[in-house]
């Protein structure tokens, strides 16, 4: 076998990392370049678990996927006065961002995974990358892969012409201890994953791990993801947090503005099943994070690549965006390996089988949007509604 490339992985949240493991297994010296100051442990929100995502945990580390997920057994579509409309069993795993990311951050350990660590440019010159970052810092690697997420500053840099584009609406999340819900609404959620659709919006409520990772029934948290349209030009108004700051991706729990908590709260009571708005109105710190298109030509510059959020933006209705980028992840150890450590060689073969899924994956999320947030054709048990990564289900 060829000598491995030394790669440099920046961006420390669950692409990154899954990337920065599937590397290190291959033979590579990985180092993990994380911006934020302190570990990720804020980002609360509640995820859907498929394959791409749980298979490094359960293959290489040993972890079973219970051990960081919640299970529900049950599909089910209600009605506005709570009744139900469909059923079905279709076992979901269920997380949190903070879970998983203890699970990986623990599996590749701390000695090369370094925090307050901003990259600023990146320098390709065809034999080595060289990366500069905030501080003054200067690396020099084969291989560089910027897992650096949705406002990608890399992307910026390769292709200055891609930009997001708003998808028209929001998703309001928030959590709630599943212990304070009322007896009857805990029945009625805790083994499901409950949708309620209604006309330009739909919403999800599921139950996640627990804050410290509790998997028991009783000690998880209730998860909300609420679509509802915000035209585009008052999204700058309506993401304006507490401290007078325009939000772009997200305004996080504790910051939204009251103003729109209290019409929020008063169209849950509106609109909603009554199990559904009291989850929706008893959670404390509702949060916002808006739904973002981004599609790219080209995923792979000579040594430098594009993975996860940083390359597609995709809409969160597959619940795919971390499988999407952990299996970025996947087939870049895959080719590497294929190529014998040869990195323009694999990622030119990585390039054209990720842009695939991207585009397809984008088509698809696009598609759900569009029928369940403005042509109102979205329908209780429709297939296509089903999670999955290459396909529904899948
Ligand atoms: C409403 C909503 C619901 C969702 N639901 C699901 C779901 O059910 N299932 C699912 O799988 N996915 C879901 N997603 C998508 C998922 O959150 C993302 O796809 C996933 O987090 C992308 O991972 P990533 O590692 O590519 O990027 P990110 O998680 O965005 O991480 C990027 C990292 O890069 C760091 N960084 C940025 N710039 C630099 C720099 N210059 N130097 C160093 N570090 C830097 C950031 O601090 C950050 O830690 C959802 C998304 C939304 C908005």
């Amino acid at each position: 076998m060829g000598t491995m490339p030394r790669v440099a992985v920046v961006g420390g949240s669950l692409g990154g990392l899954t990337a920065a493991l599937l590397l290190r297994d291959l033979g590579c010296e990985v180092s993990v370049y994380e911006r934020s100051h302190a570990d990720l442990e804020a980002r609360g929100a509640g995820i859907a678990v498929l394959e791409a995502t749980w298979r490094y945990p359960v293959e290489r580390l040993g972890v079973p996927a219970e051990d960081f997920s919640s299970e529900t057994t049950w599909v089910r579509f209600v009605s506005e006065d709570g009744s139900m409309v469909h059923e079905q069993r279709h076992p979901y795993l269920l997380s949190s961002w903070n879970a998983v990311y203890r699970v990986l951050l623990h599996g590749f350990g701390r000695d090369h995974y370094h925090l307050s660590s901003e990259m600023t440019s990146f320098e390709d010159d065809g034999e080595h990358v060289t990366l500069t970052f905030a501080d003054g810092r200067i690396e020099v690697v084969d291989l560089l892969v910027c897992a650096d997420g949705i406002t990608s500053a890399a992307r910026k840099t390769l292709l200055p012409e891609v930009t997001g584009g708003y998808a028209g609406y929001v998703a309001w999340r928030g959590v709630i201890p599943e212990a304070e819900l009322s007896q009857g609404t805990y029945d009625a959620l805790f083994d499901t994953l409950t949708y309620q659709v209604m006309p330009n919006s739909h919403i999800l409520v599921y139950p996640i791990p627990g804050p410290g990772g509790e998997v028991e029934q009783g000690k998880r948290l209730m998860n909300i993801v609420w679509y509802r349209n915000v035209a585009a030009d008052v999204l700058d108004e309506f993401l304006t947090d507490t401290n007078g700051e325009i939000r772009v991706l997200s305004v996080p729990p504790g910051l939204m503005n009251e103003q729109a908590i209290a019409a929020m709260r008063a169209d849950a009571h509106a609109l909603l099943a009554p199990q559904l708005a009291e989850v929706v109105t008893r959670i404390e710190e509702p949060f916002v994070q808006v739904v973002y298109d981004i599609e790219v030509p080209r995923m792979a510059f000579g040594r430098v690549c594009l993975i996860g959020d940083a390359a597609f933006g995709v809409r969160p209705h597959a619940a795919a965006g971390t499988a999407k980028a952990a299996e970025d992840g996947w087939v870049l150890a895959e080719e590497l390996a294929a190529a014998d450590g040869d990195v323009p060689t694999a990622l030119a073969k990585w390039e054209t089988r990720q842009l695939a899924l991207g585009h397809d994956l984008l088509a698809r999320t696009r598609d759900i949007g569009r029928r369940s947030q403005i042509d109102g054709d979205f329908i209780a048990g429709d297939p296509r509604l089903v999670f999955g990564l290459y396909r529904p289900g899948h």
